[in-house]
């Protein structure tokens, strides 16, 4: 485990988004997509977070630097410093510091800009540099991400899916930031380009001293690039540890299933793949006790009834959310 000193705190967070208007009175009923996670995210560190498509990681990692228009309530705190209760132009300058690498980088990017437009642009935002000083800038960070100097003018278009993401990941370099939210950064790409992109990100993390929320559903992926690992289901956090206990040591009944159906890399090997019942309820049909009763395997009567809270139980780091250790 890396220096344990506090990046991010996040207390209780909570996001909800205005549903469909309903009734005679048309009002709308708020749905939670996130409801109450807390956690810390350490200096230097890679924390993974996963879990099915809809269990709320990707509005959880964009509420955190206030990207669409939630309901966002509970505390945040970035270096110390609470930062939920700011006005939205204080969080402006603040947005140096916190950046989202996204999983679409062909979406994310101005088809007309090139990409030395693309990085210029966020140079003059943020008053960084401007003229020579911005083009020098602009080809270290071409340099840094391993994109040939000479793409500068070059327009996205014309850039491979992995090509992309590099550029993706220079504009968020380009303001020297702390923490970045990587969202799915890799799932759209080639298993070989994966692995370049995510080496990439390692690198960056080691020079510069970065430290990454890394958003994914490849398990194997978040293995390979977290120090730890937090396990989402339906808007919670059930399960969260360092990333090698969790994979030797899975408590959660949620997470044992979703690690059984990582394909063993021993030819032959037998692994017991456990079969989830049904499909992630959405966030308007949420069970009553453990969220995770309906299809959990081992669930009991109890579980019906009472919602587990996320404890500790070995002094280690790894906590859990389900009755069986309460
Ligand atoms: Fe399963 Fe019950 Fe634990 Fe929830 S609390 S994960 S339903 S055993």
């Amino acid at each position: 485990m890396k220096d344990q000193v506090e990046l991010l705190s996040v207390n209780d967070l909570r996001v909800c988004f205005s549903g469909k208007k309903s009734g005679i009175m048309g009002g709308s009923l708020p749905v939670p997509v996130v409801n109450g996670v807390s956690f810390n995210v350490y200096k230097g560190e890679t924390l993974g977070l996963v879990g099915e498509s809809g269990c709320g990681k990707t509005t959880l990692g964009r509420a955190l630097i206030r990207l669409g228009s939630p309901v966002v309530t509970g505390k945040v705190a970035f270096e110390g410093r609470e930062i939920s209760g700011i006005g939205n132009r204080e969080f402006r300058s603040l947005r140096k510091e916190m950046q989202m690498i996204f999983q679409d980088p062909f979406g994310s990017l101005n088809p007309r800009l090139t990409v030395g437009q693309t990085l210029e642009e966020v140079l003059l935002v943020h008053s960084l540099a401007r003229g020579e000083a911005a083009r020098k800038r602009i080809v270290e960070l071409l340099d840094v991400v391993g994109l040939n100097r000479d793409y500068i003018n070059r327009y996205p278009h014309e850039f491979s899916g992995g090509q992309r993401q590099r550029i993706g990941i220079a504009r968020a370099l380009a303001v020297k930031p702390k923490f970045i939210i990587c969202d799915e950064p890799v799932s759209a790409l080639d298993v070989s380009i994966q692995s370049q992109i995510i080496n990439l990100l390692k690198d960056l993390q080691r020079d510069m001293g970065l430290t990454y929320l890394f958003i994914a559903h490849d398990l194997s992926v978040v293995e390979y690039i977290s120090d730890r690992v937090a396990v989402m289901y339906l808007g919670k956090i059930v399960e969260i540890a360092d990333s090698t206990e969790l994979y030797a040591n899975p408590e959660h009944p949620y997470t044992r299933a979703l690690l059984s159906a990582i394909p063993n890399p021993e030819f032959g090997a037998k692994k017991e793949r456990i079969l989830l019942n049904g499909d992630l309820p959405g966030p308007l049909n949420m069970p009553s006790g453990c969220p995770f009763h309906p299809r959990c395997p081992v669930a009991t009567a109890e579980c019906k009834q009472r919602i587990p809270k996320l404890q500790e139980r070995q002094n280690n780091g790894h906590q859990v959310a389900c009755l069986l250790y309460e």
